[in-house]
């Protein structure tokens, strides 16, 4: 990838065709270590903040963009409640750890899979483990996912009931076209409901909406824009579709509907539009991706507005002492140099904890804790980081090298106190990210689209970002 210098828009010369992962990415696997041991490796010494994270694994329908750890189920079956009962044991069993107890969180994000696909009743158990095993005095939100069609009043006052604060609704897009290529089969009339319901319960709700399908022009688009503005909601996250970690069948639908893919200047130009379109509206910007509707956003002088904030993503695009603990098959614990990854396999993790009071785990420590974090990930995602919070003495020269040739380049400000992204950095925030990420680390990303780009059944539009040489 290479940074193009001087007055342009397009500052890089393609664009990196995904937009979230795990960092560090570099490290060694460490087969050895197990479920307890992981953990307890964990030193809360030096850790700022925490967030949790759990994840229920079923879905009613699955939707064929999406490629999250995730399977078949419907309310009341016996494996949910087995897997309910394995979750609640592992929070009992984690309670029992000084480093996982040692930090209160500050967040608590319940995600999936389709967590609104448990009773009522499995609601409030989980709850109370919670409840019973954290210290949750600092905890400032508890956000829930939830799908369209399990969503129902006495679910969302269990929720309530518990602590959530926020719902979050799947929504995608408006498009009967695309809705049907998605495989999502709640109905529109369904959705209204829903946000109607959550409306009666929580203070915030927000909603995902996709864009950049194949064949989507500006139009379709604009209309998705302006029905989302139209639902009322406090906040709404809009994502460039991930085409490399979608499944095949949407791309079989793609084809069949004879859908081209849209170059990635094209989604470029989509989300220019769509930030233009929400400022309008009286939206800004809260981070990559993420728009909230503000009183008087006239007064905001922030490109990327302070008074919102998606707290659960500051424990993803993370700086190095934000941890994120979590709880479930599939999921991930990040802290310092340490990455674990619960098992996979619903079933597996189910019985194992059940049968055993144990978790099978994969683990990888870094080279090194990532002091650079909050300048790789945090800044260009968050769109701000206090100077106080970098550690340049601990930061590999190649980061702070390219930080510097991104700052001079006019898409990060240094406002005294603290560096800001500018609404140019903003448009390339993803790039940022992997422009400033180690070698070791980009060199993993690489391989992964690689990996991804060779799955013939995959079509994805063209990466070149500008067909011109710009001159230096
Ligand atoms: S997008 Fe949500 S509802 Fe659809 S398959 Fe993925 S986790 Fe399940």
């Amino acid at each position: 990838m290479r940074l193009n210098h001087g007055d342009t828009l397009m500052k890089f010369d393609r664009q990196l065709p995904i937009y979230n992962w795990l960092y560090p990415l570099k490290g060694q696997e460490t087969e050895t270590i197990r479920f307890r041991d992981a953990h307890t490796n964990f030193d809360a010494t030096p850790i700022r903040s925490r967030g949790l994270y759990f994840h229920i694994p079923f879905c009613e329908t699955i939707c064929t963009f999406c490629m999250l750890n995730r399977g078949l189920g419907a309310e009341g079956d016996e494996a949910i409640e087995k897997y309910t009962q394995a979750l609640i044991k592992e929070i009992r069993i984690k309670a029992t750890w000084p480093e996982i107890t040692a930090v209160p969180p500050r967040v608590i994000w319940f995600g999936g899979g389709t967590p609104s696909i448990l009773t009522p009743d499995q609601i409030r158990r989980i709850g109370r483990a919670i409840r019973e095993s954290f210290d949750l005095s600092r905890l400032e939100e508890w956000t829930i996912e939830m799908e369209v069609k399990s969503v129902t009043a006495e679910k969302a006052a269990a929720f309530k009931e518990i602590g959530v604060t926020k719902a979050r609704l799947g929504l995608q897009t408006f498009d009967p076209r695309y809705r049907k290529l998605f495989n999502i089969t709640a109905t529109l009339d369904g959705t209204y409901e829903a946000v109607k319901i959550l409306g009666e319960h929580f203070k915030y709700r927000s909603f995902d909406i996709l864009y950049g399908m194949h064949g989507q022009t500006m139009r379709d688009f604009a209309e998705d824009v302006q029905k989302a503005i139209e639902l009322g909601t406090e906040s709404c996250e809009f994502y460039p579709i991930n085409h490399l970690v979608t499944q095949n069948s949407l791309h079989t639908g793609y084809q069949g509907a004879r859908l081209p893919a849209l170059p990635y200047v094209d989604k470029m130009a989509m989300s220019i539009f769509a930030n233009k379109y929400l400022r309008q509206a009286g939206f800004r910007l809260y981070n990559g991706h993420g728009y909230a509707r503000l009183e008087n956003p006239e007064q905001e002088s922030d490109f990327v507005s302070r008074r919102y904030s998606n707290k659960y993503h500051e424990y993803c695009w993370a700086n190095w002492d934000d941890d994120l603990i979590g709880f479930g098959a599939s999921s991930v614990s990040q802290s310092l140099d340490w990455t674990v990854m619960n098992d996979e396999s619903r079933t597996g993790y189910t019985k194992n904890l059940l049968d055993n009071d144990d978790i099978k785990v994969k683990v990888t420590r870094a080279d090194h804790v990532p002091y650079e974090r909050g300048l790789v990930l945090q800044l260009p995602y968050h769109g701000k980081l206090a100077k106080s919070r970098i550690d340049w003495d601990r930061i590999p020269g190649e980061v702070t090298e390219r930080f510097g040739e991104l700052l001079a380049e006019g898409m990060f400000v240094d406002k005294g106190d603290e560096y800001a992204i500018t609404e140019l950095g903003w448009t390339w925030y993803v790039n940022m990210m992997y422009y400033m990420s180690p070698r070791a680390d980009q060199k993993v990303l690489d391989e992964f689209v690689e990996r991804r780009s060779a799955n013939q059944g995959i079509t994805d539009g063209d990466r070149t970002m500008i067909p011109l040489q710009i001159a230096a």
